[in-house]
């Protein structure tokens, strides 16, 4: 059982509520979405067996807060990911998941070898997809069972209404659910930030727990 792995490296989270934490990334090839916004669109890539990524990870000594399993979107790796997370977390790793918040039915999977679930939702008015609602509701049901947060990106098409449906599914599912307001890293300039005050104060407004963090890979030169 093979997976697509595009890097593994430690550095620095550079954006969510861990932001700063020092954590080791397994970065996953492939997604089964196409964000406008996408900055990970990585054309190289090698096969993995679980063993030989597990030996990998014995290379980083533990002062790490977790591995953080990222893409891409690692849950197209399901199988592969459950055979190395049952290893992993023998050995005393925390395991974070960074995913699009799309596979529920993979998630269920996994879940309780989880420990925190950073997931996306996906405004259609930032990222140029379909209507994702019904999958990132499902997906919260699954995810809320762990440590969730929920991360959209702020570009300057972002409606207003996409953030109402976030609020609904927040309040249905999971409503101490946090909203990472994260400002794309593609705009900048007055505009933006007022869209993402804007943004801010409807979530107070609706009583939707949310803080704006925006990536600092290229602020503080990180990977
Ligand atoms: S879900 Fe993430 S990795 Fe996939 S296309 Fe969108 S931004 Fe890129």
């Amino acid at each position: 059982m093979k997976a697509k792995i595009s890097e593994i490296f430690d550095s620095i989270q550079g954006e969510g509520l861990y932001l700063g934490e020092k954590q080791i990334f397994v970065r996953f090839f492939g997604c089964n979405l196409n964000c406008s916004f996408c900055d990970t669109k990585l054309d190289r890539f090698m096969e993995y067996e679980p063993e030989e990524l597990i030996k990998e990870l014995k290379l980083y000594n533990s002062k790490y807060h977790s591995i953080s399993f990222t893409g891409g979107e690692p849950l197209l790796a399901k199988d592969f990911l459950k055979s190395v997370l049952k290893i992993t977390a023998k050995a005393g790793h925390r395991h974070y998941l960074e995913t699009n918040g799309t596979l529920h039915s993979e998630l269920e999977d996994l879940i309780d070898y989880i420990d925190i679930v950073a997931m996306d939702v996906k405004l259609p008015s930032s990222s140029g997809m379909k209507e994702l609602w019904q999958e990132h509701r499902q997906f919260l049901k699954v995810a809320s069972r762990k440590e969730v947060f929920l991360k959209a990106i702020i570009t300057l098409s972002t409606q207003e209404d996409d953030l109402f449906e976030v609020f609904k599914i927040i309040k249905d599912i999971h409503p101490q659910t946090v909203l990472v307001l994260q400002p794309n890293s593609f705009d900048t300039g007055e505009l933006l930030n007022q869209k993402i005050n804007r943004c801010k104060d409807i979530c107070a407004e609706n009583n939707v727990v949310a803080c704006v963090i925006p990536q600092i890979h290229q602020i503080a030169g990180l990977r």
